[in-house]
């Protein structure tokens, strides 16, 4: 009996979850991505927030796995209201910095403090509610596209709703499909391409309009045309908020108060860009490499006759 129940109770956590991947918001760094248990403490109050807060990352140690230590002692601050930006080759630990901020995970050392106060002892759903998140990759609701743009702030007005899907140039696309805003998404629904979906993503951050953002290379999934005109978009939304930006393009981050070159877990460099630029390091290097990527594409459009 108890042989039998067991497995059978065990299968059904494991749909469970399956389920609830698909259809719970704090899964949709990806879908892949194996929530730890993160719990609440008992009786633990809600995040206070009054206006943009302060959020530092001091000596934060993380692994996800007991043997591979991924972060080695981070510090930084985002003082209230500034943008700090997050560079550094892939797998150095970029998008693990803001699945911590978001409480994906508990630190294993050190700590993360939004106004003050350590994430680990305020409850989970008030630290979600104060931060907009575009992450890499977005995984959507089997819902209507109105109810994933508005998903986050409850009681947006479809006039609402259609000026951020504009601003993230969204609202054309949306107008095309079958039922408009009302056309049912993910995996039962319209599939949409990953720079849609990061549309889409956007769109209910820009509506969410909270405190704290977090865009882990927001527009990597779009063409350049819409990533330019989006790109000023998030920077007019980022003003005033307290950002953590995490850019694959250079250009992009210029204006930050401080940007952090990661590699392999640790922070290598960091600065204002004219800091870096000047001091000659991997900032320099990749800025370097990316200016001449972009003169030479530029050259190419020139030379196939587009002028
Ligand atoms: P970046 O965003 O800079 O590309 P990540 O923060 O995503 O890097 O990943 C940092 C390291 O952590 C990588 O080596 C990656 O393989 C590892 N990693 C990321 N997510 C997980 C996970 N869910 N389980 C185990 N290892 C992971
Ligand atoms: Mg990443």
């Amino acid at each position: 009996m108890i042989q039998l129940y067991i497995p059978l109770n065990f299968l059904g956590a494991i749909y469970r979850e399956i389920k609830q991947s698909l259809t719970d918001l704090d899964r949709m760094f990806t879908l892949m991505d194996r929530e730890r248990e993160v719990a609440d403490k008992p009786g633990a109050p809600a995040l206070v927030v009054e206006g943009s807060p302060t959020v530092r990352f001091e000596n934060v140690q993380f692994a996800y796995e007991a043997e591979r230590p991924i972060l080695h002692g981070v510090s930084f601050e985002i003082p209230a209201g500034k943008t700090v930006a997050v560079v550094g080759p892939s797998g150095s630990g970029k998008s693990t910095l803001a699945r911590l901020l978001f409480r994906f995970y508990d630190v294993q050392g050190g700590r993360v403090t939004i106004a003050g106060q350590d994430i680990r002892d305020v409850t989970q759903a008030s630290v979600r509610q104060a931060i907009g998140i575009v992450p890499q990759d977005t995984v959507l609701f089997n819902d209507t596209i109105a109810y994933n743009i508005a998903y986050g702030r409850a009681g947006a007005t479809q006039a609402e709703v259609e000026t951020a899907a504009r601003a993230a140039r969204i609202h054309d696309f949306i107008v095309s499909t079958p039922k408009g805003y009302e056309t049912m998404v993910g995996e039962r629904g319209l599939k949409l391409s990953g720079g849609e979906k990061q549309r889409v993503a956007i769109a209910r951050t820009l509506l969410k309009n909270p405190p704290i953002l977090i865009f882990d290379e927001a527009t990597s999934a779009l063409d350049s045309a819409n990533e330019r005109a989006i790109q000023s978009e998030l920077r007019s939304a980022a003003q005033n908020k307290t950002a953590l930006v995490i850019a694959h393009r250079l250009s992009t981050v210029v204006d930050a108060h401080e940007i952090i070159v990661m590699e392999a877990g640790h922070i290598l460099e960091r600065g204002t860009h004219a800091q870096l630029l000047s001091s000659g390091g991997r900032y320099a290097h990749m800025w370097a490499l990316q200016r001449d990527a972009q003169e030479q594409q530029r050259g190419g459009a020139t030379e196939s006759g587009m002028n």
